[in-house]
């Protein structure tokens, strides 16, 4: 998508730009932008630029606004985060790799996303940027519109410890989760995330499970949620076997693949399923709305990512 940022200036908001370009190329107007690596397949500039598309044709205050796509590998990160402040970049979205190792680079931090130890939203300071986690949200809308979830009173049983599955994890806790178990790969990083928790109120109904077996005595209905980054790539194995599941238990994957491994598995057990396209676009809208302060139309958002990915309109 070409953007026309003033008379003389058309940017290409899908192109991939990289550190070099941050030390040579001018961005004007309001820039916005996504930061990860890799990140060729985001489809967060489609969305944002969609929904800055409809704010714009309402208030002009947006007609200048556009949003990039940025490959910054972890060990550039530190370099290039004043860079975006030297070009005034009002907003950023930071995902793989580099929502908890921003957390030591940035100025402020609100409360939950202090908790959970990981930024996805950063908003342009005097001097810095301010971080936000609105993962947590995102999983949240997610799993009410797409699952019938409600994290208040809900079994969560939650895959991963990194980025992800802190904010999620805190969401949980914060919502009021029945039950929390948490299992990861790593038990170092597991350990880091139960510690969290463990001092957060409610966090005592959080606990670590083996991701090759299930907690025992599981209650009927309950939610797992994969926030590890296994069903990524093609071929990907599932994290957990779900075929001991009870059937009223629902699987939502973080991935919008759109189909992983695990969601596979779990329809082929009969239990319903979800996959991580509501999630991103509900965590999108609520940083577009922190950055622009105005409201967001998810739907407008929902739509251009589905077309990004070449899903049919109705796709679920
Ligand atoms: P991250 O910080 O790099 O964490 C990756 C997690 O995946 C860790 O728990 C890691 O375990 C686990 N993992 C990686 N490879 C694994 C393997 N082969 N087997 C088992 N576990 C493995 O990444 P993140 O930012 O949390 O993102 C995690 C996933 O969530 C990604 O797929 C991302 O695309 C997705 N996500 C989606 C949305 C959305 O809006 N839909 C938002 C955020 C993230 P170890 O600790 O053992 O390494």
């Amino acid at each position: 998508m070409f953007v026309c940022i003033d008379q003389t200036n058309v940017v290409d908001t899908e192109k991939t730009y990289t550190l070099k370009d941050l030390e040579t190329a001018e961005f004007s107007g309001t820039p916005l932008a996504v930061i990860g690596h890799p990140i060729e397949h985001s489809v967060s500039p489609a969305m944002h630029n969609a929904a800055l598309a409809q704010l714009s044709s309402n208030d002009p205050r947006f007609k200048d606004w556009a949003y990039y796509r940025f490959d910054i590998a972890p060990e550039e990160f530190a370099q290039a985060l004043p860079l975006f402040h030297q070009h005034h970049f009002l907003g950023l979205n930071l995902t793989i790799p580099h929502k908890v190792q921003a957390m030591d680079l940035i100025q402020g931090v609100s409360p939950d996303a202090k908790t959970a130890g990981a930024v996805n939203t950063l908003v342009r300071g005097a001097v810095g940027y301010d971080g936000f986690n609105t993962d947590g949200y995102g999983l949240s809308r997610a799993l009410e519109l797409d699952l019938g979830v409600s994290l208040k009173g809900a079994t969560v049983m939650l895959l991963g410890s990194g980025g992800a599955a802190r904010g999620a994890a805190v969401q949980c806790v914060l919502a009021g989760c029945a039950q929390l178990y948490v299992g990861n790969r790593t038990p170092s990083r597991l350990q880091e995330l139960m510690e969290v928790l463990a001092g957060m109120h409610g966090g005592e109904r959080a606990q670590t499970f083996a991701l090759s077996q299930l907690p025992q005595a599981l209650p009927e209905r309950g939610v797992v949620v994969n926030a590890t980054s296994l069903g990524l790539r093609a071929g990907d194995a599932a994290p957990m076997d779900v075929s001991q599941l009870p059937p009223g238990w629902k699987v939502y994957d973080m991935i919008y693949n759109p189909m992983t491994t695990l969601l596979k598995d779990s329809q082929a057990h009969g239990l319903s399923i979800a996959n991580g396209l509501s999630m991103l676009v509900h965590q999108g809208a609520r940083a577009l709305e922190i950055w622009s302060e105005a409201p967001v139309d998810a739907a407008a958002m929902m739509t251009a990512a589905r077309d990004a990915l070449n899903l049919p309109p109705h796709y679920d």
